[in-house]
């Protein structure tokens, strides 16, 4: 009984198995990580799920991109985008367990590593994957920041003190501080190889617009918590081998109602159910959908991004509808690109990059399908203030610079405008409930995270625990 991992939801499964009358029905609006989640959650409690999504194929923001714009070389699929999973990521982690995806088998774990190709920056020493205490972790760290010897002596100082002080704080800062407030002092090279390289990829928003508090959440979850939290977790296939697809299959084995390319206009109430409506065309050209919207429900979950969902619940709730409309949001960029020549074997799957646009780039041939010649993808995030062909043009040079024997050859870039909700100190987070059993679930509501795959998994497991607690 999956649910007994979690004693909100396996509580919530009881009370409807306990009814005599047939088990309460939700529809789901958005099948990426956050909408698959709740649905993973709702078949937990004992509820029947319709999950709707309007693209052909689920996963949203975190799927691979469709066979036809793959490529030659026996590379693996692309991606959307490149995603990096922690340790810290238990929501994640409990989802993929509960749809019985082996992590020890998906993931390749190594201790957080932020160094590029010559082994220059911050790393965690290997030991930091097995430390068995939160002591054992802050030595690690402790270990890492006094042994990065590009760092002066006083930088180096200087960062403990502060994250002493951090710890002390409880993590806590005032509200509307920047990243780049609570880091003031610290030395420019502590600032380079160390808070920016982990602002930028959390947050995916620059140290002097970051909220501070959500960074030092994030800081102390993957830093300076659980043994093994601060783990880089990188799938060794694409995504949606690793989730999406596991997790439908799951879903319909569990009796879950799933629909694609099935875009929903509209949630009414009527004698205090709701009702579904889907886009005519697809109303039309899929009969099963007809069916759907004649079904009353007694929840409903918005697991859009924050415009779609705005427009669906407008009438709803128009407050919360304009603050879901009013978050910004920032973009990033992948660039994916083939060595045609053989290449050595690189000291770890992601590195850092340095003179130009992109921070990391990941060796997606070693994770997935080692050949002597390599898909690579390149990131970068926060990539909004440069156009496609200058951010290609920028990354291809990278490359060249770091491997100018590979003889890259570009593939694709793919440019994700509205990556993430920007993560200001003043970013205005709407709640998960919208009104009388119309609730939400994405990155974007409210919670302790950022916009990433753990803050969407982790709305979508909340949204259901708080419906089973109000049914
Ligand atoms: C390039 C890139 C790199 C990233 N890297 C990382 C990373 O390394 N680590 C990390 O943790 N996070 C990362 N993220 C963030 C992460 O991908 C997102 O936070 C997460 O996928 C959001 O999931 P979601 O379910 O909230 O929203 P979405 O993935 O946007 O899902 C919403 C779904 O709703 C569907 N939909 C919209 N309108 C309708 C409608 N009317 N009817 C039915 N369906 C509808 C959409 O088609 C979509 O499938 C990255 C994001 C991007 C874009």
């Amino acid at each position: 009984m999956a649910g007994l991992e979690n004693p909100g939801l396996w509580l919530g499964g009881l009370m409807a198995l306990k009814q005599d009358t047939p088990a309460p029905r939700v529809a789901i609006v958005g099948a990426g990580w956050a909408g698959c989640s709740a649905a993973v959650a709702a078949i937990e409690l004992g509820w029947q799920v319709d999950l709707f999504e309007a693209a052909p194929a689920a996963g949203g923001r975190a799927k691979s991109l469709t066979k036809a714009t793959t490529h030659p070389h026996n590379d693996p699929p692309l991606d959307n985008g490149q995603h990096i999973l922690l340790g810290a990521y238990s929501a994640c982690l409990a989802t993929l367990k509960t749809i019985s995806v082996n992590a020890d088998a998906v993931f390749m774990r190594s201790a957080l590593d932020l160094r590029d190709k010559n082994a220059a920056g911050f790393a965690l020493p290997n030991w930091a994957s097995t430390a068995t205490s939160e002591v054992g972790m802050a030595s690690a760290v402790t270990w890492a920041v006094v042994r990065c010897r590009r760092w002066p002596i006083r930088a180096r100082v200087q960062l403990l003190t502060r994250m002493l002080r951090w710890r002390l704080s409880g993590f806590a800062c005032h509200s509307s501080a920047t990243v780049a407030d609570i880091c003031r002092g610290l030395h420019s090279s502590v600032m380079r190889d160390f808070i920016e390289p982990l602002c930028v990829s959390a947050l995916n928003i620059a140290p002097n617009s970051a909220s501070g508090s959500v960074w030092l959440r994030v800081l102390k979850d993957a830093l300076l918590s659980e043994p093994g939290s601060s783990d880089m977790l990188l799938a060794k296939c694409d995504l949606s081998t690793l989730f999406v697809e596991p997790c439908l299959t799951w879903l319909k084995q569990q009796g879950g109602r799933v629909h694609t390319g099935a875009r929903v206009t509209q949630v009414m109430r009527k004698s205090g159910k709701w009702h579904v409506t889907l886009a005519a065309s697809e109303a039309c050209t899929q009969p099963a959908h007809a069916d759907v919207q004649a079904t009353p429900y007694n929840h409903v979950i918005i697991a859009t991004p924050a415009a779609q969902a705005s427009a669906i619940c407008w009438i709803h709730n128009p407050h919360w509808a304009q603050a879901a409309a009013s978050l910004e949001h920032t973009a990033i960029a992948t660039v994916y690109a083939h060595s045609k020549e053989v290449m050595p074997p690189w000291r770890s799957p992601m590195l850092a990059l340095t003179g130009g646009l992109a921070q990391f780039v990941f060796n997606r041939s070693d994770l997935m399908a080692p050949t002597q010649t390599c898909q690579v993808a390149a990131v970068v995030s926060d990539s909004a203030a440069n156009s496609r062909d200058d951010i290609t043009a920028s990354v291809m040079q990278q490359l060249d610079k770091t491997w100018p024997y590979a003889r890259w050859e570009w593939l694709q870039t793919v440019v994700e405008k509205r990556a993430c909700f920007a993560c200001t100190p003043h970013a205005a987070r709407p709640v998960m409930r919208i009104a009388a059993n119309l609730w939400a679930c994405a990155d974007y509501i409210a919670g302790p995270y950022p916009s990433t795959l753990e803050g969407a998994v982790r709305s979508g497991r909340e949204v259901m625990q708080a419906i089973g607690q109000a049914s």
